[in-house]
This record gives structure tokens, sequence and C-alpha cells, in this order.
């Protein structure tokens, strides 16, 4: 089983495999650079060296590197369009350091040109960045839906994909308290939003799970995580999700609000426990 949780990049490449061991994964998700957007540490070879040696050691997954959330490449405004392009080739650029792995963004806020345009401007920022030799998988994250986000719905990453020019090497991240906040059952009828994912998105685009909990019920558009079993979605329904013949072979990686280490510690041993042969 594929699993883990967001760690801080402070420590660089070596401090982020450390933490992984520590918590018992074999994957992990990290910000690019500060989650707010500002310059990104250079990269120490040394670190990387480490790094991998670590991971290669222990088996590790594919490791997701998550744009800043400040990274919005459906901005109304030009300059924060700018920005959003200028940090995402450079997140690209620095993540060839560690090839074939995943990079995953938000598609952003459209703030009021409504969605149609928001999708046109995401690809548009897309076609800017995306390199056809790129050893880097990047990732839609399904969203909420709160404010004007786009990607609350299947179809809206589906436009995007198929507007990007090289969105047929794209795949999408399923963030489990954003789909149920978005209105999908992944509690009641997890069948059934995985059969409209394919239906819509197509199922081999699905590349990660971001696993969390919810703080509000079923379509409420708040995006606020739980802790696993501490939410809406609850204990046995996320138990579901990584055994699900659909997705238990994908990295599943926990985003859940926790003090120390030892809370994702806790929640991975959990879920291995429920795991399923
Ligand atoms: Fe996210
Ligand atoms: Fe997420
Ligand atoms: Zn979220």
């Amino acid at each position: 089983m594929l699993i883990g949780c967001h760690l801080s990049a402070a420590a660089g490449f070596r401090g982020l495999a450390r933490d992984a061991v520590a918590v018992g994964a074999n994957v992990f998700q990290f910000f690019t650079r500060n989650p707010q957007g500002g310059a990104a540490k250079p990269i120490d070879p040394a670190d990387v060296a480490d790094f991998l040696a670590t991971a290669r050691e222990r088996s590790f997954g594919p490791i997701l590197a998550h744009a800043p959330y400040t990274l919005n490449a459906c901005s109304a405004k030009p300059d924060t369009r700018r920005f959003a392009r200028e940090v995402f080739a450079d997140d690209l650029a620095r993540m060839e350091n560690v090839p074939g792995n995943l990079y995953n963004f938000h598609p952003g806020s459209h703030v009021g040109q409504g969605v149609e345009a928001g999708i046109a401007l995401v690809a548009d920022t897309l076609d800017a960045v995306l390199r056809p030799e790129q050893s880097t998988t990047v990732l839609l994250e399904t969203m909420s839906g709160k404010g004007s986000e786009v990607g609350g719905r299947f179809e809206e990453l589906r436009e995007i994909l198929d507007r990007a020019r090289l969105g047929g090497r794209m795949g999408v991240c399923l963030d489990t308290c954003h789909v149920w906040d978005a209105g999908y059952d992944l509690a009641g009828d997890l069948d059934g939003v995985l059969r409209e994912f394919d239906r819509v998105v197509g199922i081999d685009r699905l590349r990660a799970v971001h696993l969390n909990d919810s703080k509000n019920p079923l379509g409420s558009r708040k995006d606020r995580h739980a802790r696993i079993g501490e939410g809406f979605i609850g204990l046995e329904a996320l138990v579901r999700v990584v055994n699900h013949p659909l997705l238990r072979d994908l990295p599943f990686y926990l985003e859940t609000p926790q003090d120390s280490l030892d809370g994702w510690a806790a929640e991975i041993a959990l879920l291995k426990s429920r795991r399923t042969a």
C-alpha cells in the first residue's frame, strides 16, 4: 500500500525522507515553496542524492509536489496570472531534479469571470508551462467548489484536460474532502462516484488520492479538512476508499490537521491495519 502525508520541506529532501520514514510512510506530499508563494530554496544536489538513496532503499512510491495556494492560473488579474506561470514553470524545472514524480495544482478561482473563462485561462497557462520532454506528471486537483473555484465538477476538470495541448499527459488528484464538499457522496455511494468520474474524466486519469475527512456535511462547499474518522465522511467510508479495487493501487496522501508527526503516524498505522489483502 502506498500511503503517506503532507510533510514540511523546511529541512530539504533529506528532512522529507527522514520524516516519511518516521511516520511509516512510503509516499509524501510537500510544498515546492512557501504555500503563500515566496521564492523557492535553491536545489542542493547532495540533498537530492541523499533523498534518492533513501527512496530507493525504502521503495518509496511517487512523491507529490503541491503548488502554492496563491498560484491562480485563472485570475482576472494579468499580474497574478503571470506569477502563476513563473512559479509553475520554475517548479516544473526543479521537479526534474527528482524525475518521474507528480506535481499537483488547484485550477484556481475565476473571481467573477465565469467558469468557462476560468477554464480557458487555466488551459492557456498549461500551454505556456508544460513541456513534452518533462518527466513529471501534472495533476489537477478536484476542488470543493467554494467561492468561484474551478474544478468542483468533474466536467470542469475534463474540459481543462481536453483544452490543454498536452492535457493527454496530465492526470487528476482526487481529494476526498473536496469531492464530498462538492456534493459527490463518497460515503453513501463510492461506486457511483467512481462510475461518474470514469464516465466524465476517465478512471485511467486518476493518479493520486488526497485522503481527508471533512468538517462539513455533503455538498457544503467549505473545504475544511478533518482528521480521519473525526468528520462527516467517517472512518468506514475512508477505509472503503483505500480498499476499493479502482483506487487501492494509487498513492494516498493524508492532509489532515495534525499538531505533530505522531498524528500522521497513528493515521497511517490505522489505515494500514484496515487494508484488506
Ligand atoms: Fe490541494
Ligand atoms: Fe487536497
Ligand atoms: Zn483542501
